[in-house]
């Protein structure tokens, strides 16, 4: 059985003091319990991530940057490239989260550049897509999220290891969790279509997450449904005793 993966998405979120205390809990928390069948991740800041990253090694807790540059490097101020993640031995980058498209106006070819050069560096990029609510109202969220799938992966392949999160914008940060069944019905879609761009063993090796007002009342429900193999969280990641307890509650999943 597929472990459950738990990504916790800080955002902009936490001083360094408040970084260091959370990650020194988590650690300790971590160490303390059996979570062989969980993967937990932090996606801190990118300016915690050498620092969480020493405080974590040793330990099975993954950390994750919530970005990348397109490009390699040079002349661009602001941005941190996968070769200086890579230099860190951060493992995994969200692409394409909601936010970087919208507030960084990313496109889905912007999402297709980060993805590959993430992938040349050995990184693997969690690929966020996901509708928005007047797309879903509209009936037109399959062909939205095909959309997003093909462009953001176009020249990858099947031996690249890459994870899917799935993130209805709409539910993202508002407190509107999708149903468990309308998470189960997009990540079939996902599924079926990992399937026919890239095998059936591609397809069944690939993790897909559900992200969108996750929270310890309503992972389980989630969890619990077929093809979802774990979460992106956003607020319920910030403080150690929820993010604790969801990773409690994937590891008691059946
Ligand atoms: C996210 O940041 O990816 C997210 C899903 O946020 P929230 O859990 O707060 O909705």
């Amino acid at each position: 059985m597929r472990k459950v993966f738990i990504a916790g998405n800080w955002k902009m979120n936490k001083t360094l003091p408040e970084t260091i205390n959370f990650v020194n809990k988590l650690r300790n928390f971590v160490s303390q319990t059996d979570f062989d069948k969980v993967i937990p991740a932090i996606f801190p800041p990118a300016l915690y991530l050498d620092r969480c990253q020493d405080l974590l090694q040793g330990t099975s807790i993954f950390v994750g940057s919530q970005d990348v540059s397109k490009r390699e490097g040079g002349a661009y101020t602001g941005e941190i490239s996968a070769i200086m993640l890579k230099s860190m031995g951060i493992k995994y980058s969200l692409v394409g989260h909601s936010e970087s498209r919208e507030y960084h106006y990313e496109t889905n070819q912007d999402v297709n550049c980060k993805a590959k050069i993430l992938l040349k560096h050995g990184i693997v990029p969690v690929v966020c897509v996901g509708e928005q609510e007047t797309e879903r109202d509209k009936g037109i969220t399959d062909t939205i999220i095909l959309k997003q799938l093909q462009e953001s992966l176009t020249g990858i392949k099947p031996d690249d290891n890459f994870v899917i999160a799935y993130e209805p914008v709409w539910a993202i940060g508002t407190g509107k969790t999708a149903t468990p069944e309308i998470a189960r019905q997009v990540h079939q879609l996902i599924r079926n279509w990992l399937t026919s761009t890239y095998g059936q063993k591609k397809a069944e090796t690939t993790y897909i997450l559900y992200g969108g007002s996750i929270k310890t009342d309503n992972l389980a429900s989630l969890l619990q449904q077929e093809d979802i193999d774990g979460g992106l969280v956003g607020g319920a990641s910030l403080s150690i005793d929820s993010y604790c307890r969801l990773l409690e509650i994937s590891s008691h999943l059946e």
